[in-house]
């Protein structure tokens, strides 16, 4: 039976209005939930809901005759992974941080504990349920004894004890971890409390009407895959998993940030007509991919791609992308039990710098930490955006830093390469980066292995001490990049993914605009080249402010691409000059907001 609204609703979530439903809904009762837009449109679609993307097991009864066969099934599932567990302990690679045997170990060892082996065996029997159910009770009984633990670090064992159950289901599943999916995927709003980018990316391989979730802020690196899909997507809703029930009539109007559960046929009649008007500008914007981008004065402006995976080249190219001005390379690393190795990179990097065909291609090394780990190296620290993370954890780890210069500079014999360091702030660390670039160097010379000789190296710009002591980088590097998303996450003291503070998150902040400008004045000065490749660049409410701030190479998702360059087709720098600096003069956001939106119109 369907709640009664009020029983749906916390009663501390503001963020949800109940609609006059005066129209008739066709289903359910309709209300509305706020939160962080992250990618505009408009998605029509059916809730399907998701607790973690692989955890969504099928639960069934079997007949008593069946369950020696089921209690055998799970019997081989975890032989199976314990002979996995085995081999990818044997084959842990010298640059792997010191963590992964250990790790491999630790898994085993629960995997064995008669909690894993025996209980849910007992479960089949007892209450003859599927294999895959029994083991996720035991699970969640286990989650709760360790939550109730003291000691932290027997607390935070949960994680693990999640992961092993994780391989054992994917091993009775017969298929490597993939959300459950309903047939009609394009009908499907995917609503979820938590999706990590790790599980964004598995959504890669589908084509699904939209997404939203309770948690994370708009330039979480979450919401920045679900950018990059190209799909209308809602995070911060707060309370959607538990308010929104499976099947329930979605539209999420990304541009607002606003979801509509259950609309009347009135509200939905009108989101389709905006739909299609939407899909027909779309539409129109393709036939600017091969206009140059050239503001009105007729200076020429760059506007490259930001890539999670190699695969997404092909949507850049689509897209009439100039360059890649980002390829996000952690991404490479989630997703899997092991490390790829050396020739796996190379290949990736590769195949990329190929199908640019010589126009450059940006490859950042390694920004793991904070909310993207790898399995046995998640070193999540007290408070990780803090922490060991990017740049400080590569050097952490000098022989998985070696291996990605090597592969990355080998790649570059294929096309133009550049090497990016993420999260620079200190003299040391770009010295340590240039002599590791160099060690990678030697050694490709001593196996005669060709790659460019004139690769560029530069870093990015997003911590506010890398901003305000840029001739450090200036001297050191041949090109900067700024990124916004850390940039304001560290100069404002917000944590990207929180959606608590979600709301503070505010690329118009005077002390933003005022670090963006200078890095991009002191970098004009130093005839070092500047770009920005944070979530501001693919904002077309931004674009003539960033133009006006000097700024000449934008790297953004593929998918913001043409709508920029609308933007920059319609600009001349002399106006977007006077008005950057109206802006830089306000200290008021919405008052800057202001200025630009009446800029544009
Ligand atoms: C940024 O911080 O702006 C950036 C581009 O890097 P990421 O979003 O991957 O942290
Ligand atoms: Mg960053």
């Amino acid at each position: 039976m369907e709640p009664h609204l009020d029983e749906r609703i916390n009663p501390d979530n503001r963020a949800v209005s109940p609609n006059n439903n005066a129209g008739g809904a066709p289903a359910g009762v309709s209300f509305t939930l706020h939160g962080a837009g992250v990618a505009g449109g408009i998605a029509i679609g059916r809730a399907h809901l998701v607790s973690t993307a692989r955890l969504e097991v099928a639960h069934y009864e079997i007949a008593a005759a069946e369950i020696d066969a089921e209690v055998a099934r799970l019997d081989r599932a975890v032989a199976q992974v314990r002979a996995e567990l085995v081999g990818l302990a044997d084959s842990v690679p010298a640059g792997a941080p010191t963590e992964m045997r250990a790790f491999l170990d630790l898994h085993r060892m629960i995997l064995d504990d008669s909690t894993l082996s025996q209980a849910p065996r007992d479960h089949i029997r007892a209450q003859r349920c599927n294999a895959e159910w029994a083991l996720v009770r035991q699970m969640e009984l286990l989650a709760e004894q360790f939550e109730a633990m003291d000691d932290p670090y027997l607390r935070e064992r949960k994680a693990d004890v999640q992961q092993v159950v994780e391989r054992v289901l994917k091993a009775l599943l017969g298929t490597a971890h993939a959300p459950t999916v309903p047939s009609d995927e394009t009908n499907t709003i995917v609503v979820a409390h938590d999706l990590s980018p790790a599980d964004m990316i598995l959504f890669k391989r589908h084509r699904f009407a939209g997404f939203v979730t309770d948690m994370g802020g708009v330039t979480s690196h979450t919401a920045i895959v679900a950018r990059s899909l190209d799909l209308p997507a809602i995070v911060g809703l707060h309370h959607a998993r538990a308010l929104i029930g499976e099947g329930e009539t979605l539209i999420i109007d990304g541009r607002q940030g606003v979801l509509i559960v259950n609309p009347d046929r009135q509200v939905l009649a009108e989101y389709q007509l905006r739909q299609r008007e939407l899909a027909l500008e779309r539409q129109k914007l393709k036939r600017l991919r091969t206009t140059p981008a050239t503001t009105i004065d007729g200076v020429s402006i760059e506007l490259q791609a930001n890539i999670e995976l190699p695969q997404d080249v092909e949507q850049a190219i689509e897209a009439g992308a100039t360059g890649i001005g980002l390829f996000r390379t952690e991404f490479l690393f989630l997703n899997r039990d092991d490390l790829p190795g050396e020739d796996e990179q190379f290949e990736a990097y590769r195949n990329v710098a190929q199908a640019m065909a010589g126009k450059p291609v940006t490859i950042r090394t390694l920004d793991l930490g904070a909310d993207k780990t790898v399995n046995g190296a998640d070193r999540i620290g007290p408070n990780p955006a803090l922490g060991l993370r990017a740049i400080r954890f590569c050097l952490a780890e000098p022989q998985m830093f070696l291996m990605q210069l090597r592969a990355i500079l080998r790649a570059s014999h294929y096309g133009k390469v550049k090497i990016l360091i993420p999260m620079l702030a200190h003299r040391h660390e770009i010295d340590a980066v240039l002599q590791y670039v160099r060690q990678a160097r030697d050694l490709l010379d001593a196996q005669d292995l060709p790659y460019d000789r004139d690769i560029e190296i530069g870093g990015m710009v997003e911590i506010p001490a890398a901003a305000l002591s840029l001739s450090l980088f200036l001297k050191k590097l041949s090109f900067v990049s700024i990124g916004t998303n850390d940039l304001i996450q560290y100069t404002l003291a917000i944590d990207r993914t929180d959606d608590m503070v979600a709301h503070l998150y505010e690329p118009l902040h005077p002390a933003v605009v005022s670090l963006v400008a200078g890095t991009l004045r002191a970098a004009a000065k130093a005839g070092v080249p500047a770009a920005v490749c944070g979530e501001m660049a693919g904002d077309v409410a931004l674009t003539r402010l960033l133009l006006g701030l000097g700024l000449r190479q934008f790297s953004m998702h593929p998918a913001q691409l043409l709508a920029v360059k609308q933007e920059v087709l319609r600009t001349s720098l002399a106006d977007a000059e006077a008005l950057a600096a109206r802006v830089l003069r306000c200290d008021d956001p919405e008052k800057s907001r202001h200025l630009l939106a009446r800029s544009g119109a």
